[in-house]
């Protein structure tokens, strides 16, 4: 999960699970804090930060070309549902909280919408559902586990299954622990991790329904992706989400340079997601917690966080 390979150049990377104040010792954090800084900056003035965040190597590769690519929708307060699209313009959608904002955004994109993805069966995510459906006559597809709290599928899922997304093959992830039965979708071909409420940018899910042994697993599987992995997830927590993890990781330059970034896209209106595995590995304390205790402990700490 903690891959060496993807920590940041001249960056004091703490070990997964050392207490912040041992990250702390003997290392004035206002003079790290300047070279950090400068750091950025020269990152930033030679057009290389974008590697530097999803830890690729620098000169990039010659880009791959992307089957898929994903574009947030923003539903209800701070849900997204995410807009698939295939090169040949066809739509599927992931977790649509409501439908008239995902149709008007597949009617400015061609009018049809072919699938409907499901993570889990909270309304916030599965209640645009039967308008689309009715609408556009989309296959909706979902975890078999939660069958009786879906809506209709036309595919039932489980775990380790392959499901076609226009014409990309997706790897259905289990992902429990913020309910029991969820499921996360992984399309290699277009680096898109789909993961409803499992990992937030910089937080993770409620344990609603499961429990932290569960999240810990899930997180650890999703931490595994390719460290480009786009994370596709369910809300617009990242700035809360901040506010919590520097406390547990106050020393950490990774997250205070994610937090600069996420403050950045929120002041010039834009969505801080999707983040990356490589940049979540590096800065969210919820995927570097070393153990099971130590994530229930910090998931716990969060639920009463004001
Ligand atoms: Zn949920």
């Amino acid at each position: 999960m903690a891959n060496p390979q993807h920590g940041k150049p001249g960056q004091a990377r703490p070990k997964r699970g050392q207490p912040p104040a041992q990250q702390a010792r003997g290392q004035p954090a206002r003079r790290r804090g300047v070279e950090f800084g400068q750091a950025m900056d020269f990152l930033s003035h030679t057009g290389r930060y974008r590697y530097f965040r999803a830890g690729l190597a620098w000169p990039p590769d010659k880009a791959p070309s992307m089957a898929l690519t994903a574009t947030p929708i923003p539903c209800l307060s701070d849900n997204y549902a995410w807009l698939l699209r295939a090169a040949d313009g066809r739509l599927a959608v992931c977790d649509p909280a409501e439908d008239a904002p995902v149709a008007a955004a597949v009617e400015a994109m061609g009018g049809k919408l072919d699938l409907i993805l499901l993570t889990h069966h909270h309304g916030d995510h599965v209640a645009g559902v039967p308008g689309l459906v009715a609408r556009y006559g989309a296959k909706v597809v979902g975890a078999a586990a939660d069958k009786h709290r879906l809506p209709p599928l036309d595919q039932a899922l489980a775990p380790g299954d392959r499901v076609d997304v226009l014409g990309s093959t997706a790897e259905v992830l289990a992902s429990d622990g913020h309910t029991r039965g969820h499921i996360a979708y992984h399309i290699a071909d277009s680096r898109i991790l789909l993961c409803g409420d499992t990992l937030f940018s910089l937080g993770c899910g409620r344990l609603l329904e499961g429990n932290a042994e569960q999240m810990f697993a899930s997180l650890a599987a999703l931490a595994a992706l390719p460290g480009e992995t786009l994370v596709c997830c369910g809300h617009e927590y990242t700035e809360s989400n901040a506010r919590f993890a520097i406390t547990v990781e106050p020393d950490n330059a990774a997250l205070w340079a994610r937090i600069a970034e996420a403050k950045a896209q929120r002041a010039a209106g834009k969505p801080t997601l999707p983040s990356t595995i490589a940049s979540e590995r590096a800065a969210n304390p919820f995927v570097r917690a070393a153990d099971v205790a130590t994530l229930a402990r910090i998931r716990a700490a969060k639920d009463t966080f004001r």
